[in-house]
């Protein structure tokens, strides 16, 4: 296939076109993302591809060592371009960068190409440089493929895939040209650059444009986390609490889970904010946090419902079971030392908890708005007995679960379920 004149140039004019487009988005994506490691390393590669590509394609056929030398420089920058592009993959997924090995990389094959040079076999230079450009876009594929991780696999294959058309358009060119031999490679290069042209401009497109969806869905990704948690403790907000914990209640009703809810409240929060300052009262929210993170299970949700006060959630977890994980933690919180900067701070919480077994909540006779209630309830009782304690809401099954009865809060009389009434004993901090 050979190009006329006016096609080659339109054709060339429109990769040019498509470079400048996709070296503004990906501008715009550094705006947008400026945390983001990609986008940065990408534009810098852009701009070495396309300098390099000007640089190369001007002196293809120039002669003169001059000349040959500039070529070899132009030919090493668009390999170094290539190399970097695999180099923004990695850094995107947050990989060790291989600049220093990339680098090596390319003043060895230069190196190579130069002293073909300097031995007259411009052809030889010339096939050199295709072949390794071609293993570079390859290893660019081989990167995105690496990288692959669920959710945005359909976008790694794409950017694989461009990177194997671009690789086939410069082996293609390669073997065009070696085909033509030492006497005929000259007239041959139109075609063998049309080659190229036409798989470059459908590569560099795609892969252009699928880094910049890769980009975008990652952002979409952070913000969906953020817009669900809790900047401060990265417990889950109101809003991912709500939503999280609808499906968890739904989930645990059909797989017949029980399930427990724990209501925390750090206990005289206000004048820990006082005395130390509102970044102290912060550090011992986050402190808190960091506990419950540690504390729960993967399917257990965390959340800050406002204030010092979280919920836990907990599927799947009886009565004996919640009482163990709810006195650990009020243990751990309680001798933990919280380093303030100038002095250790040790708090205390009270945490209310309820429970509902399968069978109540596949029969609708309680719902998570219910277990939230009596846990509150329960909370209210164990800072009525003194603080730094755990109360569970008094329901007929939290009775029947042979629990030690000073761990159980008055139903408060509005019981859900006909729980018997005011089970719960005062007992000083310690006797639980
Ligand atoms: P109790 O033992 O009865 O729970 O007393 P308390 O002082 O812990 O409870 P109270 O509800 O009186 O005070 C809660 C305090 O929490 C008041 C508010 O200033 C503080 N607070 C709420 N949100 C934050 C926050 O994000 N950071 C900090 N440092 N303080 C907060
Ligand atoms: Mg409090
Ligand atoms: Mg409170």
């Amino acid at each position: 296939m050979t190009l006329g004149v006016p096609q080659y140039w339109a054709l060339l004019l429109a990769l040019l076109l498509l470079s400048v487009m996709a070296l503004a988005l990906i501008f715009m994506l550094r705006r947008v993302a400026p945390e983001q490691p990609g986008p940065a390393v990408w534009m810098r590669a852009l701009g070495l591809v396309l300098l390099g590509m000007s640089v190369a394609g001007l002196t293809t056929l120039q002669t003169g060592w001059l000349w040959r030398i500039v070529y070899v420089a132009g030919s090493g920058t668009l390999i170094l371009g290539i190399g970097m592009l695999a180099e923004g993959l990695r850094r995107f997924r947050g990989g060790p960068s291989r600049m220093r090995r990339l680098m090596a990389g390319v003043l060895a094959a230069a190196a190579v190409s130069l002293v073909l040079e300097m031995m007259s076999q411009p052809l030889y230079s010339l096939l050199w440089m295709s072949a390794v450009a071609g293993l570079t876009w390859l290893g660019v594929g081989v990167t995105a493929w690496r990288g692959m991780r669920p959710g945005f696999r359909a976008i790694h294959v794409g950017i694989a895939l461009s990177a194997a058309v671009l690789t086939t358009g410069w082996w293609l060119r390669g073997s065009f040209l070696a085909q033509a031999g030492p006497s005929g490679w000259r007239q041959a290069l139109p075609e063998a650059n049309a080659w190229l042209l036409i798989l470059s401009f459908v590569g560099s497109g795609t892969m252009a444009l699928l880094l910049v969806l890769l980009v975008n869905f990652r952002l979409a990704e952070r913000l969906r986390a953020q817009a669900v948690r809790d900047p401060l403790t990265g417990a889950l907000n109101r809003r991912g609490f709500e939503d999280r914990s609808s499906r968890l209640m739904a989930l645990s009703a059909q797989l017949g889970q029980s399930v427990t809810v724990l209501v925390l409240d750090i206990d005289h929060f206000k004048s820990v904010n006082d005395q130390h300052g509102h970044h102290v009262g912060d550090l011992v929210l986050k402190a808190l946090s960091a506990l419950a993170h540690r504390a729960k299970r993967e399917t257990d949700l965390f959340a800050r419902l406002g204030g010092e006060e979280f919920c836990l959630v907990l599927p799947g977890t009886d009565v004996p079971g919640a009482r163990v994980f709810a006195e650990r933690l009020r243990h751990s919180f309680e001798t933990l030392e919280i380093d303030t900067g100038r002095s250790f701070l040790r708090c205390t919480m009270s945490i209310g908890v309820a429970y509902a077994s399968a069978p109540m909540l596949q029969d609708q006779r309680v719902d998570l708005v219910d277990l939230l209630h009596q846990a509150d309830e329960a909370l209210y009782e164990a800072k009525r007995a003194g603080r730094n304690r755990l109360r569970f809401y008094a329901s007929a099954e939290v009775l029947s679960s042979r629990l030690d009865s000073r761990l159980f809060a008055s139903t408060g009389g509005h019981s859900g379920f006909g729980a018997s009434r005011q089970t719960w004993a005062d007992s000083a901090a310690g006797r639980r």
